[in-house]
């Protein structure tokens, strides 16, 4: 069963009690971006076999969107923090790659 902390009320929280929210940190393609563009904001998500950086809900909680770090292979949580942030913590970063010395976070967020 998947458990994560919820970083806003510091509860951990079963899988049941959250809702995913798909793959964090995408990029919105606003008005002036072509339909390619569009179509891949709307439709494309990574589905990584390793680390992920995956939008969550704590739905019967506090209510509030977060990120967790995990791995969708292990279902190792590395961490979780607020989904106002644009870019993992640095304490979050360094725990990961100390399980996968070659992930790079700013390749997970990135949306073609
Ligand atoms: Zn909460």
């Amino acid at each position: 069963m998947l458990i994560l902390t919820c970083p806003h009320c510091g509860i951990q929280a079963e899988e049941t009690e959250l809702h995913n929210g798909g793959e964090a940190h995408l990029k919105r393609v606003g008005p002036d971006g072509s339909d390619e563009e569009f179509e891949g904001y709307m439709f494309a998500r990574r589905n990584p076999r390793g680390v992920h950086l995956e939008r969550w809900r704590h739905a019967y909680g506090c209510g509030k969107w977060f990120i967790a770090a995990r791995c969708t292979v292990t279902l190792q949580v590395f961490g979780t923090y607020a989904a106002q942030t644009t870019t993992p913590p640095d304490h979050i970063v360094q725990a990961v790659r100390a399980a996968r010395p070659d992930w790079n976070p700013t390749e997970e967020g990135a949306s073609e």
